[in-house]
């Protein structure tokens, strides 16, 4: 199986140049406030839900830079990228 990703920079390439970082789920969680049950959701839990979702990708053999990427995993396709920075 084989798909493109946009990257930002470099435009549209195969998925093998690239890490997956996963889902995008919003910032940390508070410091202050943080609880071991609670670090574990943030790191571990994902919502595998189906259609779209924001997912983190490392241009590994490019330009090294983190980003974002809207894709449907059902269909492989791109909705759209952002150059977020991790
Ligand atoms: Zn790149």
């Amino acid at each position: 199986m084989s798909f493109t990703i946009t990257c930002p920079i470099c435009g549209k390439r195969d998925l093998y140049e690239f890490r997956f970082g996963g889902e995008e789920h919003g910032p940390r969680p508070d410091y202050q406030a943080l609880t071991p049950q609670a670090w574990c959701d943030y790191v571990h839990r994902r919502t595998h839900r189906a259609g779209p979702q924001q997912e983190w990708w490392f241009h590994r053999d490019g330009c090294g830079r983190w980003f974002t990427v809207w894709r449907d995993p059902g269909t492989n396709r791109e909705t759209s990228c952002s150059e977020k920075r991790r």
